[in-house]
């Protein structure tokens, strides 16, 4: 299945030319696993990138913004290796490996209907996550202080709001003050890789005991 919901433009030169924040790069990097059309458009802005630094004069290459800027967080170790990883963490996009929190992940309880596969960064505060919700689960309504970025990984959810439909491989990213809530196919479970980068507000009595318990 080929997805349909894309980073936007900025977002890919932004990690084309490697000057994204770092837990935005591991979206992309994780929705290029499932994205040929989005490859193509990386390997393109690589070409061109690479064809206006060859015409500049020797000692005139642009300047980069310093690597603590763009790597302020997460911190983590970029080369590990797991020995029997259990089949559905296995299928989980390569580039996620480098970002358990575990030394044997796994997917464990989170809220009752939602399982989680801790990462090992948090986002403004928030722990970064792949969460996978039983089918038909409902996230209630909640109201984003941050950005939202949902990768789907496995499954489909639909939106409540826009009534937009995400599938394996798509990304939905939601702006800062807007309101909206998902709901899981009835058809299978739905595991996503889940960032905000400020506190949810939940807008309802179950969106708020899930809060509590799950922090989601
Ligand atoms: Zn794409």
């Amino acid at each position: 299945m080929i997805p349909t919901h894309h980073p936007d433009a900025d977002q890919l030169l932004a990690y084309a030319s490697g000057t994204i924040a770092e837990w935005a790069a591991l979206v992309v990097a994780c929705h290029l696993t499932y994205c040929p059309e989005c490859r193509e458009e990386i390997a393109l802005l690589d070409d061109v990138g690479g064809a206006l630094l060859d015409e500049l004069p020797a000692g005139e290459a642009p300047a980069l913004p310093p690597t603590e800027l763009l790597y302020a967080e997460p911190k983590v170790p970029k080369t590990r290796t797991f020995v029997n990883l259990p089949p559905d963490v296995a299928a989980l996009p390569r580039p996620l490996r480098a970002f358990f929190k575990d030394d044997a992940p796994r997917f464990r309880f989170l809220a009752p209907g939602v399982r989680h596969v801790p990462l090992s960064f948090e986002v403004g505060g928030i722990p970064a996550r792949v969460i996978r919700f039983k089918a038909g689960f409902k996230i209630p309504e909640h109201t984003h202080e941050g950005e939202e970025l949902v990768l789907v990984l496995d499954g489909e959810l639909r939106d409540t709001v826009t009534d937009e439909v995400f599938r394996t491989g798509d990304l939905s990213h939601r702006e800062p003050s807007t309101t909206h809530g998902q709901n899981m196919s009835p058809s299978g479970d739905c595991t996503c890789l889940v960032i905000s980068t400020a506190e949810v507000v939940p807008t309802s009595a179950w969106g708020r005991f899930l809060k509590a318990i799950a922090g989601v």
